[in-house]
């Protein structure tokens, strides 16, 4: 796939990486890397304008109470710029700490209110007790194409989807948004929020490749099929987490 490039605009590296969280730019790297495709990784930091139109994917990763707070105004200054990128196509991932700011608003365990961004449907309350562990989901981002994620949570806000609003997918095993409405995550076109870190791209592979078609397309076009990796190992480690999953009993 040569003449192809992909642009990450990578938000906050330093404060937003929990669990490893930069792990899924690796993987996204990589798997781009492979097939011929030439991959940029250019960090946004505090202070930093997003330029709508520079990135084909933008990517927020999780953190905790603290290192939200230290970002959120600063995100929501961008707030305005990371919609106009999203409205151009660009794709996003936005991972736990960062899915809860891109919503509207997310109220901590010390009642301090983050306000957020708002691209995302969504709003956000800390509860008593954290959800953990691993989470199994069934997406369906093509239509007829149901597929798993798997992955781990680690979350004390509960995300409540507004009415009608689009879930990255069904939980099968887990918690999710919230631990009662059984969804997990939220999707607007080519931007994708999820609870699932630790990190979530190696063991989703299929995922990272519709992220990375999704990124393509943003420069025209449909997102185009990509050639398929072996991806055995990948596979494997999928199975490994859904089995952990599932073994938590029950749905959620
Ligand atoms: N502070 C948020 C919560 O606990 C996000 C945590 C995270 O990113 N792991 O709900």
């Amino acid at each position: 796939m040569k003449g192809l490039k992909v642009v990450v605009g990578h938000l906050y590296p330093d404060y937003l990486n929990i669990y490893a969280d930069r792990g899924n730019i690796a993987v996204l790297e990589r798997r781009a890397t492979w097939r011929g495709i030439a991959f940029e990784h250019r960090t946004i930091e505090l202070g930093e304008p997003v330029v709508p139109g520079e990135h084909d994917l933008l990517y927020v990763g999780g953190g905790q109470d603290r290192e939200q707070a230290l970002v959120a105004a600063d995100l929501v200054e961008k707030g305005d710029a990371l919609k106009e990128s999203a409205a151009g196509g660009a794709s996003i991932l936005a991972v736990c700490g960062g899915y809860q700011l891109l919503g509207r608003s997310y109220r901590g365990r010390d009642g301090e209110v983050l306000p957020g961004v708002g691209l995302f449907p969504h709003e956000t309350v800390a509860g008593e007790r954290r959800m953990i562990g691993d989470v199994l989901l069934e997406c369906e981002l093509e239509p007829g194409g149901k597929r798993l994620v798997a992955g781990f949570e680690n979350h004390a806000g509960r995300t409540v989807l507004d009415p009608g609003a689009e879930a990255l997918g069904r939980v099968v095993a887990g918690f999710g948004n919230d631990g009662e409405s059984g969804f997990e995550g939220c999707r607007v076109g080519r931007a994708v929020g999820t609870y699932l870190h630790g990190p979530l791209l190696p063991r989703n592979p299929w995922f990272a490749d519709w992220l990375l078609a999704q990124a393509l397309a943003h420069r025209g076009g449909a997102p185009p099929a990509l050639a398929p990796l072996e991806d055995d190992l990948e596979a494997e480690a999928q199975k490994v987490s859904a089995g952990r999953a599932r073994s938590r009993g029950g749905r959620y």
